[in-house]
């Protein structure tokens, strides 16, 4: 078997295409969207997530102001400027990239961000509400992940589902979306004894580690969804994801790529919580 490519890069589009059309009404009513990004240091991968988080906004039609501060910003300063984001009502949503400099709280950093500008979904307030079913801010990746699955007509509904990876941003948020959908959902982290076996039984399997090419066919079951959410740069250079595609696309049924798979549909899901900010604004 060789497997159908679920296509996040032509999906992400789709929604972006969308979005901008939802851009261009709220600014018929005089709303302008506007994120505020804050990039804290010099991190090569961050700023190129700001930089293609940015340009994207520009296409859509979402005004994004950049906020830059060195390495050796202290925790008390950037605090003091998400207080000032959570304070100015030109800002609807607030992202900091992470991950911060070593040193710095990003807990107590993502905390301070207004719930109703908290567009990346991961402050204790939106994660709170994921866990009651509330409507609110959705984490951007899980929510990109589940938007694949739909665009693909894959049904969760009395599936196994395994995630490999339990980190805040994606492993927890996607199992209580893939529950929500009714999927039986396993969670495998660094401690699980037998990852192969846990893994051959997913019939969604979801990766997110940060160890390139980890999974390999081997490791999937007949038939099965894998999708990659890993993101690693080999030595000479190429970028992977944390699943063996070329093994792993002999045994699935749908497969995501790495890049062009949840990459694009991070930032989509970004963009389309930042306008329903501006939405909720008006309504
Ligand atoms: P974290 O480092 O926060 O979490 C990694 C998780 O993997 C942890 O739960 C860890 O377990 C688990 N893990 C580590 N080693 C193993 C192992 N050998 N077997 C099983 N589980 C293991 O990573 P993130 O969730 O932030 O990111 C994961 C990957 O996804 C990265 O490559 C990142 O770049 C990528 N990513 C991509 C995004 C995109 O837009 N495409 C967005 C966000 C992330 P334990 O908890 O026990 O330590």
């Amino acid at each position: 078997m060789t497997a159908e490519l679920i296509d996040g890069k032509k999906i992400a589009a789709r929604i972006k295409e969308d979005l901008k059309k939802e851009a261009e009404e709220l600014k018929a009513k005089g709303i302008h969207p506007v994120l505020a990004a804050v990039l804290v240091g010099e991190d090569p991968a961050s700023k190129k997530y700001i930089a293609s988080k940015e340009k994207t906004c520009e296409a859509i039609g979402i005004n994004s102001i950049g906020y830059k501060l060195p390495k050796s910003a202290s925790q008390k300063e950037i605090i003091e400027l998400v207080d000032t984001l959570n304070a100015d009502s030109r800002v609807n949503g607030i992202l900091v990239q992470l991950p911060l400099p070593k040193g710095l709280n990003e807990k107590e950093i993502m905390s301070r961000i207004s719930p109703d500008k908290d567009v990346d979904g991961i402050g204790p307030h939106a994660l709170g509400r994921l866990v009651l079913d509330d409507p609110g801010f959705i984490p951007c990746t899980p929510h990109g992940v589940m938007k694949m699955i739909e665009a693909y007509n894959i049904t969760p509904y009395g599936k196994h589902a395994v995630i490999v990876g339990r980190s805040v941003i994606v492993g927890k948020p996607l199992a209580l979306l893939l529950l929500r959908k009714n999927a039986t959902v396993t969670m495998c982290h660094s401690k699980t004894s037998n990852l192969k076996e846990e893994c051959l039984r997913a019939d969604i399997l979801c990766v997110a580690v940060g160890k390139a090419e980890m999974i390999t066919g081997d490791m999937v079951k007949e038939g099965a969804v894998v999708i990659d959410i890993g993101v690693n740069v080999t030595s000479d250079g190429k970028l992977v994801g944390d699943v063996d595609f070329d093994t792993a696309k002999e045994r699935a049924a749908y497969i995501t790529p790495v890049p062009g798979g949840a990459g694009p549909m991070t930032i989509a899901m970004l963009m389309y919580n930042t306008v329903l900010a501006a939405k909720m604004r008006c309504s």
